[in-house]
């Protein structure tokens, strides 16, 4: 690493080493290499601009949708001799004038912009003006579609940075990124592959658990009464149900507020401010509340409700601990969230192929609410990191319960599933297991197929949340928009031939174990079909020109 940068950091910052990852950004853009940098929250992504900013001739843009941090960040920057400012929407006509500038005169090694200012050609033409030498975008995955915080101003950050008559260097940083949506930044802002720098999204301090099955409002007031003294946050789906579980606990003599977009701006900055400087411990809010929150000590996270998908779930929860000690992500899951969640991706003003996506997603929060091993490694690898290790303190690392062989049953479904030639969802599948006379079935005379009722022994309860933990664990998928099917996946195969086991935890009956006729029959003939069909991955894979081509908005968020 440059010497100069070493010494920047010591001088302005008072830190003796870079980070994990901030060394390899920083160099690659001091050599004018343009990056993608993924961190985790809390990994020290504002330095891999700060110390180029200090380093390079001319200004450093810095794009970044947080109107409320970017004046703390200013003036932190100021504090440590550096000069900077800021120019958005809180600053009068005159003063953004003036801002520019002086900027313009190369009195401010950064100048942070709300990317809304984008869509004024004054202030665009202004910017043309500058000596930029460096762009760096903040929270860059407000510029994707498939991102969870899609912002449609971002998408004017390319156009912007070719009219520069120098083209300056790019950084676009970002902690929360699937594979889909780093293509898409890199694809926008026209950086290679091998310019992605990314240190892993893993958060050692966190304790992720799911909760299943037990009353929210009791495991919610336990949990808190227990940690009366610690603060953290309460996210609700709703504004009703923010206002009811404030409500609840204020109630209860907790020192709770909350937050929500349907409060006057008032209510809303004096919560967040007496949250911040713990004069409440609790905050009860919806996702309107958190994206740039800079309270470090927040002891846990806890989802009242499963959020949308796991791109917003780890960016809540990842409020938790950003002061790198031990804290709980905890998620309360109810059968109902999912019909919620469906709700508002049904009423969003997605088009059907961003809503399919969607879909898609949710299905992948379902399975994070039901899966049986490891939390975090589950959700690293949504992200797509290749094979992590189980972390070992999560709430299924900690389920210390033995497994059972499951197979059999797993069997069943599947033959099941594949009988009804994968064009029934869950519920039907459940009942044909269950054997039950509903009228949908007997019309459609399923009753017929030799797997009805090879589970009766079961309850449908029980046959469908057996179905929720094959989904989670991928022996199963869900295909399809608001009313899904079941179908088979690669993972099923091996099952239906009997190579692999499948394992789960908790009790099943013993007897149930070997393999009866009934099911002998149906696994010889979904076996023959199985071995003359090819498996097709049942998901659409969007190619990289029709993300491109798409400019619909993802579902509201409570802003
Ligand atoms: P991010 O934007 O990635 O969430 P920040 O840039 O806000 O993270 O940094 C998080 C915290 O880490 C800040 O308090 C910052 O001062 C601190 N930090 C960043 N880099 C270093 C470093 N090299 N050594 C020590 N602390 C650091
Ligand atoms: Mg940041
Ligand atoms: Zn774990």
């Amino acid at each position: 690493m440059v010497d100069a940068a070493h010494q920047a950091l010591k001088k302005y910052f008072g830190y003796d080493q870079f980070r994990k990852g901030q060394d390899q950004i920083i160099s690659r853009l001091l050599d004018g290499r343009d990056t993608v940098g993924i961190m985790p929250t809390g990994g020290g992504k504002s330095l891999c601009y700060q110390i180029p900013a200090l380093l390079f001739s001319g200004v450093t843009l810095v794009i970044s949708p947080l109107i409320s941090l970017m004046k703390d960040q200013v003036d932190a920057l100021g504090n440590a001799g550096i000069h900077a400012t800021y120019i958005n929407s809180s600053l009068s006509f005159a003063e953004g004038k003036s801002r520019l500038a002086a900027a313009a005169s190369g009195n401010y090694k950064l100048v942070y912009i709300a990317p809304e200012r984008l869509s004024v050609p004054d202030f665009v033409r202004a910017l043309e003006r500058m000596n930029v030498s460096l762009v760096a975008i903040d929270e860059a995955h407000c510029i994707s579609q498939w991102g969870h915080d899609f912002r449609p101003s971002y998408r004017s950050i390319p156009a912007m940075i070719t009219r520069f008559k120098q083209k300056p260097t790019v950084v676009a940083l970002t902690a929360t990124a699937t594979p889909h949506v780093t293509a898409d930044i890199r694809q926008m802002l026209e950086i290679a592959p091998d310019g992605v720098v990314a240190t892993g999204f893993a958060r050692d301090n966190l304790n992720f658990q799911v909760i299943r099955g037990q009353n929210a409002d009791t495991f919610l007031l336990d949990y808190l009464k227990k940690n009366q003294d610690q603060p953290g946050i309460v996210y609700a789906a709703t504004r009703k149900e923010v206002d009811r579980l404030y409500a609840r606990l204020a109630q209860k003599g907790l020192a709770v507020g909350r937050y929500h977009a349907g409060l006057s701006e008032q209510e809303r900055a004096s919560s967040q401010e007496r949250f911040l400087y713990d004069d409440l411990t609790v905050l009860v809010a919806t996702n309107a509340f958190g994206m740039g929150i800079n309270k470090s000590n927040v002891r846990y996270v806890i989802h009242y409700n499963m959020p949308r998908n796991i791109e917003a779930y780890y960016q809540e929860a990842g409020r938790a601990g950003r002061d790198g000690e031990k804290s709980d992500c905890i998620l309360l899951f109810a059968p109902q969230d999912i019909r919620l969640q469906k709700f508002f991706i049904d009423q969003s003003e997605m088009d059907d192929v961003l809503k399919k996506a969607e879909y898609h997603k949710l299905d992948q929060m379902i399975g994070y609410c039901h899966t049986e091993t490891c939390l975090q490694d589950y959700i690293l690898r949504y992200f797509g990191e290749q094979s992590p290790q189980p972390c070992g303190h999560c709430g299924n690392c900690f389920d210390t319960r033995e497994k059972s062989d499951v197979t059999v049953d797993a069997q069943k479904v599947l033959s099941c599933v594949k009988r009804l030639r994968e064009r029934y969802g869950k519920m039907m599948v459940t009942k044909v297991l269950a054997g039950a006379s509903d009228q949908k079935l007997l019309s459609f005379r399923l009753n017929r197929l030799p797997t009805y009722g090879i589970m009766k022994d079961r309850t449908q309860k029980q046959i469908s949340e057996f179905i929720d933990f094959l989904t989670a664990e991928q022996y199963l998928v869900q295909q399809g928009g608001a009313f899904p099917v079941l179908a088979l996946s690669e993972r099923s195969l091996p099952v239906l031939k009997g190579e692999v086991k499948v394992l789960k935890k908790g009790s099943v009956r013993a007897e149930r174990l070997a393999v009866d006729d009934a099911l002998f029959d149906v696994l010889k003939q979904v076996r023959k079909e199985l071995a003359q069909t090819e498996f097709v991955p049942p998901y659409i894979i969007f190619s990289d020109q029709s993300l491109r081509e798409m400019s619909v908005r993802l579902p509201a968020t409570d802003h």
